[in-house]
């Protein structure tokens, strides 16, 4: 790593990089704007957005002297966002973003995935363990801060004096005030912010659609427009008699926020300002064309080859009992998810000639500036695919396959015998309450052929090198992966609830430690064992290097061409993203609207298909029109509706917000054509998907009968 690159960065500031992106943000065409902006740096767009619409300024969106947009934005659960909708702590995220509590809940003889769930009275609402939401207090750039103090330190002790500095920051702003916090790295690490939380944990679940409504179209209409998806579903935070977060508790209090979205029923239409204001996930826009390459021609068929197997498994098992399909409901989503955004992502990747539009900004800045650092990072990408793409195996099989193998690393401790006393008490209460959970969406025979189909395309794929010793040839010996897994299952206790229970119930040292040979176990032990000596440490050096490298690369852009725009990529912070209602024509002689309404519900209707079936009651509303108070002028119901914002997953359930900062929307999507956005942005085909707030609250109102909830909302009409 030539070090230029490190001595460049320290005298590189965010101050400077915005100056640089502002002439042309202002200057920019199309309503598609590329970019998730940091709350903190608004004022650099807050012109492009007022004269594109907004009605608001900078600090009415982010303030920490007074509230603002964001005391209503919530991180949902980590993963994705949510919103404030009353006085009182109700929330609105997706269907897709409760759909694991709302499986939770969920038995044969209550089954709130198909009958959807309703809280008619607050003791109605239902708790849910490890369910967090988290409010943003405060976000600061500390960079110059941290390099300030690291002036003159070099390699291990620069990195501990800033390892002491943060932990002084996060102190200094989190101490004695309830709040969490921590230091992040933004921009490849060009940039650090210090953000303080505060994170709520007693949340309960008010009300949820039928799936018919919030996964109307399954598999078959993720990632596509038009799109009729009721995707959202509705929770309240609970705080204690001081407002502030608590643990669980029966007499705990609704929270009352800082700031709730009023709700404007009045309706969106075609080129209205929209916002979209939460936690998008991780985009990777500046990959260089190798690493694009990567992608399209091993990475995405890898991951898509194994959840190909993982599915066919699991869509058989949940198409043949209704046990069956409620146990993996969840999970079938998460695997289906990814799996088919990355078949989408690669046929846009390559229908927009990515890797030629890479190769093309490499030439220019070469050309400009004379830089060597796609050179410099095409050399540490070739050594850093490979373990990459055994990283990416190692989690395929491990966490989106079979589960009994996670499930026996768990009695590691006790097997070893390295629990003690107090120590072990606690595991073993843990492992109690993990057994059961584990137990209730747990079978056998399923678990048996994911493990069989998953591990013979992991060994299709992983670089042999990087491979546990002896996987391979005990596979081939088997006569197949499915036969393998037969034998494991076969020898294996891990799989059976009664020899489980006896085993947490005597706690015998002696059965613990027979375990050790036990194949489940020995298996996880050894991929375990494999990825984190062989595969993770040198797939974190070469990380860390290209993360180093590339940080130069964006830095040396900004600098190359000044009048352009090159975006922050996402990590899963807050930040706002602005574009209109907008359709798109992402292909000669298509053109999308971008509203979609009650009537295509019934046009996609067909009963007895379980991505397309309704219940009889939504079916008869929908044919009588009784859209009540919430039909557009023309006397349609609104369903879903696109724009032109810049998302990502985790953006899922994020607030879509009008020019005057009121709720119109929740996003959920993308559309097919725009499945490459995280990679490869392009404004005149990307576009996100909205669920219509008059459509949510129709659902609750007219189809559920919860309209206490509507009540409970400031509803607002901005037209
Ligand atoms: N549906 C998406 C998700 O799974 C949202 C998106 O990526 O746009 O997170």
């Amino acid at each position: 790593m030539p070090l230029g690159y490190l001595g460049r960065m320290k005298t590189w500031t965010w101050k400077g990089a915005l100056a640089l992106c502002l002439a042309l943000v202002v200057s920019a065409q199309t309503s598609a704007k590329e970019g998730m902006w940091i709350p903190t740096l608004l004022k650099v767009v807050e012109g492009d957005m007022q004269a594109m619409g907004l009605k608001l300024t900078a600090e009415d969106i982010y303030n920490v002297n007074h509230s603002s947009l964001k005391d209503a934005g919530v991180h949902f659960n980590g993963g994705c966002s949510a919103e404030m909708v009353s006085a009182e702590g109700l929330l609105l995220t997706n269907h897709h973003c409760g759909y694991g509590q709302i499986q939770q809940h969920s038995s044969v003889d209550n089954d709130l995935l198909t009958d959807g769930f309703w809280a008619m009275t607050r003791a109605e609402e239902l708790p849910n363990p490890d369910l967090t939401c988290t409010f943003i207090d405060r976000i600061e750039d500390v960079t110059e801060r941290l390099l300030a103090v690291c002036e003159g330190f070099e390699g291990d002790d620069r990195e501990a004096r800033w390892d002491e500095e943060v932990a002084a920051i996060v102190k200094e702003a989190t101490e004695g005030q309830g709040l969490e916090g921590e230091v992040v790295e933004f921009d490849c690490g060009n940039s650090h912010f210090l953000i303080t939380s505060k994170v709520f944990r007693d949340v309960r679940l008010v009300g949820a659609p039928p799936s018919a409504v919030g996964k109307f179209g399954g598999d078959t209409d993720n990632w596509v427009w038009p799109r009729h998806t009721g995707d959202f579903s509705v929770f309240r935070i609970y705080a204690d008699r001081d407002n502030k977060p608590a643990e669980f508790a029966s007499d705990n209090v609704p929270y009352a926020p800082e700031h709730h979205f009023p709700v404007d029923v009045s309706g969106v239409q075609d080129g209205d300002f929209t916002m979209v204001f939460g936690f998008p996930g991780r985009t990777e826009q500046y990959l260089t064309s190798d690493a694009v390459e990567h992608v399209i021609e091993r990475l995405n068929p890898m991951r898509i080859a194994m959840r190909d197997e993982g599915l066919a498994v699991i869509n058989a098992a949940r198409a043949s009992s209704d046990a069956l399909r409620i146990a993996y409901a969840a999970k079938q989503s998460s695997v289906a998810n990814a799996w088919k955004k990355w078949k989408g992502q690669n046929r846009g990747l390559t229908e927009l000639h990515a890797i030629d539009k890479k190769h093309t900004l490499e030439a220019e800045l070469n050309k400009v500036s004379g830089s060597q650092v796609v050179e410099d990072i095409a050399a540490l990408n070739a050594q850093y695919f490979p373990f990459l793409e055994a990283r990416s195996l190692f989690i395929e099989l491990a966490y989106y396959g079979p589960e009994v193998l996670n499930y026996a690393h768990g009695f590691s401790a006790l097997i070893e015998g390295k629990a003690e006393d107090e120590a072990r008490e606690s595991l073993l209460a843990r492992l109690r309450v993990a057994e059961d959970g584990f137990r209730r969406d747990y079978d056998a025979g399923v678990d048996r052929r994911l493990l069989g189909r998953l591990v013979e395309e992991y060994l299709e794929w992983v670089p042999t090198n990087l491979a546990p010793d002896g996987l391979a040839a005990e596979v081939t010996g088997a006569g197949g992966g499915l036969a393998w897994a037969d034998k494991v299952f076969a020898k294996s206790v891990f799989d059976d609830a009664d020899d489980m229970a006896k085993l947490l119930e005597n706690d015998n040292p002696k059965s613990w430690k027979k375990l050790a040979k036990d194949p489940a176990y020995v298996w996880i032990e050894k991929l375990r064992a494999n990825y984190f000596a062989e595969v993770a440490p040198e797939y974190g050096r070469l990380r860390g290097e290209i993360a180093t490298a590339s940080a130069a690369y964006t830095q040396a852009l900004r600098e190359a061409f000044p009048e352009r725009v090159f975006p922050v990529d996402a990590n899963s912070t807050l930040r706002l993203t602005y574009g209109k209602v907008e359709g798109s024509a992402p292909y000669d002689g298509m053109q999308y609207n971008p509203l979609s309404t009650a009537r295509g519900i019934l046009q996609k209707y067909v009963p007895g298909d379980p991505d397309f079936d309704m219940p009889a009651r939504l079916v008869e509303l929908l044919e009588a029109e009784e859209y009540g108070d919430y039909a557009n002028e023309e006397g349609d119901l609104v369903v879903c509706f696109t724009g032109s914002n810049h998302t990502t997953g985790g953006n899922s359930g994020s607030p879509a917000l009008n020019d005057m900062g009121h709720l119109v929307g929740i996003n959920f999507d993308r559309s097919w054509e725009s499945t490459m956005s995280d990679i490869l942005f392009d404004g005149s085909r990307c576009r996100n998907i909205m669920v219509d707030i008059r459509y949510v609250l129709w659902v609750m109102d007219v189809y559920a009968g919860a309209g206490h909830l509507v009540e409970e909302m400031t509803l607002v009409q901005g037209r």
